[in-house]
C-alpha cells in the first residue's frame, strides 16, 4: 500500500491523537529506516529513544524469536528465568536492590508514586502523601502522571486529577524547600528534562535535593524513563550525578523496541510494595525480558557506554561547528541532545531535515531533539550531519 492509501485507512480507523509526520515506515537496519515507497532515512529518533540497538538487530531479533518459541507469557503467578535475569542485571549494575516490572514509562512512574506514598504511610500514617515535582517536567499520560507533570497544559479536560502533587522550579533549591512541608513524602525529578526541552539539571542542585530528602526522610524518585539504559553514556544518568536515589523508573530504551517499564528501589524502601499491593498482568513477561536481557548485555559493556559518550560529543561538536546562526546551542548528555533554535523557525527546519532524509524529534518550545540508536555508526552520523549542515547553512 502507498502512504496515501494507508493514511486514508488510518484516518478512518485510528483515533486521531497524534500529529504524525507524512510518511509510513516499513523496515529498518541499524540507524536507517525505509518508508513504504522505498525512500531511505537516517533515524535520529529511534522511536523516541526506544530502539537502543537500532533496527533489525540480529541478536535482539534472535533473542525475541527464540523466547517466543519457548514461552511467551505465563503470568506473575510463576517464576521465570528471563525476568530474574533482567532484575539481577539492573541491580548488580547499579547498586540498587529490587525491581518491579511494568509495561511503560507512565506505569513505571505510577509504581514509583505508589511506593513513595506507601513508604510514608507505613512509617507516618495518613496525611503525608504529597510529591514535589519540577515545573516543565514530563512524567506520563495517565490521570496521575499527568498531574505529576509540572506543566499546566497537561492539566486539562480529564478532571478530577489525582491530588497530591506540588511543583517547584528546577535548579532552584529554595523553590523546592518552599514546596516541601509536613505533607510531603517524596521529590520526583528527571535529571535531564526530556520532553521539556533536553534540559540537564545542575549537579549542585541535584545534590542539594538529595540532602533535603535525607534530612526530611523524603524519598528521592528519579524518572529515568528517557535518560536510562545507556542513553546518556552511563547505564543510568544518576550514576553521573553521583547520587543514590531511593527509586528509579525506566522504560523507553530497556526493551530495544518492545514495551517494558520498571521501577528499581534501593535498600531504603525495597520491601515497601509487598504481596497484593501492586501488580500488572504483563509485567516481567518472559518474551519482553528476553529482549531486555539482549539489550542489557550490549548496553552494560563499558566500551559500548564509552562509545555513546564519544558519539554524543562528536555530534555536538560537528553541529556547533556548522557555524550556522540558526543553531543557538546544543545541550544534553551522551546521545540525548537538543539543538536549540528559534521557536518560530523550528517546524520548518524539522520538515526540511526530514525531506532531506533525516528523522529528528522536537522537545520543549525551541529544541530539535536527537535520540539516535545508541549503536549508530559514524558513517550514519556523518550522513545525517551532512544533511543537517545543508539545511542549517542554507
Ligand atoms: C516518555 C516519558 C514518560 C512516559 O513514558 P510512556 O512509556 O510514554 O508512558 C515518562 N517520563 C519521561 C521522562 C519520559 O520521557
Amino acid at each position: 500500500m502507498t502512504y496515501q492509501q494507508l493514511k486514508e485507512q488510518e484516518t478512518q480507523y485510528v483515533m486521531n491523537t497524534y500529529g504524525r509526520f507524512a510518511i509510513a515506515l516499513d523496515h529498518g537496519s541499524g540507524a536507517q529506516v525505509w518508508d513504504v515507497e522505498g525512500r531511505r532515512y537516517i533515524d535520529l529518533t529511534s522511536g523516541i529513544g526506544v530502539c537502543s540497538l537500532g533496527h533489525g538487530d540480529e541478536k535482539l531479533a534472535e533473542a525475541i524469536a527464540a523466547q517466543a518459541r519457548r514461552l511467551i507469557h505465563v503470568s506473575n503467578l510463576y517464576t521465570t528465568a528471563p525476568m530474574v535475569q533482567t532484575a539481577k542485571t539492573l541491580c548488580t549494575q547499579t547498586g540498587m536492590s529490587k525491581v518491579f516490572f511494568a509495561n511503560s514509562g507512565a506505569e513505571a512512574n505510577e509504581g514509583m508514586i505508589k511506593l513513595a506514598r506507601k513508604y510514608s504511610f507505613d512509617k507516618y500514617g495518613e496525611g503525608r502523601a504529597e510529591i514535589v515535582t519540577l515545573r516543565n517536567s514530563f512524567h506520563g499520560r495517565t490521570v496521575t502522571t499527568l498531574k505529576a507533570t509540572g506543566q499546566d497544559k497537561f492539566h486539562q479536560y480529564f478532571f478530577p486529577f489525582t491530588e497530591g502533587f506540588a511543583y517547584a522550579d528546577a535548579n532552584d533549591i529554595a523553590s523546592v524547600e518552599a514546596a516541601v512541608g509536613a505533607q510531603t513524602c517524596a521529590v520526583m525529578i528527571e535529571l535531564i528534562q526530556g520532553e521539556g526541552g533536553v534540559l540537564p539539571l545542575d549537579a549542585d542542585f541535584v545534590r542539594q535535593v538529595q540532602a533535603l530528602c535525607r534530612k526530611k526522610d523524603l524519598l528521592l524518585l528519579v524518572d529515568e524513563v528517557q535518560t536510562g539504559v545507556g542513553r546518556t553514556g552511563s547505564l543510568f544518568c544518576f550514576q553521573q550525578y553521583g547520587i543514590r536515589p531511593d527509586v528509579v523508573s525506566m522504560a523507553k530504551g530497556l526493551g530495544g523496541g518492545v514495551p517494558i517499564g520498571a521501577v528499581m528501589a534501593a535498600d531504603t524502601c525495597d520491601t515497601v510494595l509487598g504481596p497484593g499491593t501492586h501488580a500488572t498482568t504483563f509485567g516481567g513477561t518472559p518474551l519482553i525480558c528476553a529482549a531486555a536481557n539482549a539489550v542489557l548485555s550490549e548496553v552494560t559493556r563499558p566500551e559500548f557506554l564509552a562509545a555513546v559518550t564519544e558519539k554524543g560529543a562528536y555530534l555536538k561538536e560537528k553541529i556547533l561547528g556548522f557555524g550556522s546562526d540558526k543553531v543557538k546551542d546544543v545541550r544534553g548528555m551522551g546521545l540525548m541532545l537538543g539543538i536549540v533554535v528559534d521557536a518560530d523557525a523550528r517546524a520548518a527546519l524539522v520538515q526540511e531535515i526530514m525531506d532531506a532524509g533525516v528523522l529528528v524529534l522536537t522537545a520543549g518550545a525551541n529544541a530539535i531533539r536527537l535520540l539516535p540508536p545508541l549503536s549508530i555508526s559514524y558513517e550514519e552520523m556523518d550522513e545525517a550531519l551532512a544533511v543537517m549542515q545543508r539545511v542549517f547553512c542554507k
